[in-house]
């Protein structure tokens, strides 16, 4: 059976392949399908969708949602994503209005801190899509301000680190709740990535669930196997589905690659197959 992935991004977010780049990579690896998770924001789609259908590759409409809780951030996938739907399209311009207000503010404290950028730089690194920390990584790097994109999060951008300022005004219920009501299959992305504790995810997750999540990114680049265990062992009590991507960033994180992640993951059509399975017994489309 052929190999999927799941969870990709794009130069509409952070990674560095336009959409028809990455759908011909995975057409050249042998993938059957791909959904693109770039995040904040679906404009790359319909780019990636029309080279799906030139280039034989299935091509799922997804989107990775930022959001905030009480412990800090959490990312929301959702799939088979409307093309118009008003409460989809309103949140992803607060997302993106947010956005703005952030970077504005970011790059103000990193010019406090002597590191003399302006917002001009740092969409010069941004693609159509979506700004963030990545594009001002890559313009302190430009500066000579850091020797690597690691260094520029690790002493600046990083949670914690002084030129951090939170993001998103919308809390995972809200988008769970939203993508929900539109029809999408809804998979928390690498629940484990964070190190919030377990009796804490536990909650959320069965509190979305209720909401109309319908999986857990159980496989993913950063899961350790006991990671993948904990969401398999989780999604089953829940009655969810597991869902599982590499998080391709194309160059901008070289040693995760399409499909297989660092090599160590295992995305099958079947895993596929049961997200449309849930979709069908809702009556809904799932076509690919
Ligand atoms: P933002 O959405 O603007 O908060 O930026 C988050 C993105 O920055 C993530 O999706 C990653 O691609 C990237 N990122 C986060 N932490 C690091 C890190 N330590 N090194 C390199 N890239 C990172
Ligand atoms: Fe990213
Ligand atoms: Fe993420
Ligand atoms: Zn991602």
């Amino acid at each position: 059976m052929s190999s999927i992935d799941l969870h990709t991004h794009t130069a509409f977010s952070d990674g560095s392949d336009q959409p028809e780049e990455l759908i011909k990579r995975a057409k050249a690896l042998g993938l059957s399908a791909i959904a693109i998770t770039d995040h904040d924001t679906c404009a790359g789609l319909s780019r990636a969708v029309a080279e799906g259908k030139t280039s034989g590759v299935a091509v799922i409409r997804g989107c990775e949602f930022s959001t905030m809780t009480e412990r800090g951030e959490l990312h929301i996938l959702g799939y088979w994503l409307p093309y118009q739907h008003a409460p989809l399209e309103g949140m992803l311009a607060k997302l993106r209005s947010q956005r703005a207000l952030r970077n504005e503010r970011m790059v103000e404290k990193l010019c406090s801190l002597g590191l003399q950028l302006d917002m001009e730089e740092v969409l010069r690194f941004a693609g159509q899509g979506t700004v963030g920390r990545p594009h001002m990584a890559q313009a302190m790097l430009a500066r000579g301000y850091v020797q690597s994109l690691r260094e520029a999060f690790e002493r600046y951008l990083s949670c914690g680190r002084p030129a951090y300022v939170p993001k998103a005004v919308l809390t995972p219920d809200d988008v769970v709740t939203c993508l929900a009501e539109c029809g999408a299959t809804v998979s928390l992305a690498h629940p484990c990535v964070y190190g919030y504790p377990e009796s804490w995810l536990w909650a959320t997750i069965g509190r979305l669930a209720r909401l109309g999540l319908d999986a857990l990114e159980a496989w993913h680049s950063e899961h350790k196997p006991s990671h993948v265990h904990l969401c398999q062992a989780w999604a089953q009590a829940l009655g969810l589905a597991v869902s599982g991507g590499s998080d391709y960033h194309g160059s901008n994180k070289p040693d995760v690659q399409l499909g297989v992640g660092r090599g160590n993951l295992n995305l099958s059509w079947e895993m596929l197959e049961q997200l449309m399975n849930r979709r069908r017994a809702r009556g809904l489309p799932c076509d690919l």
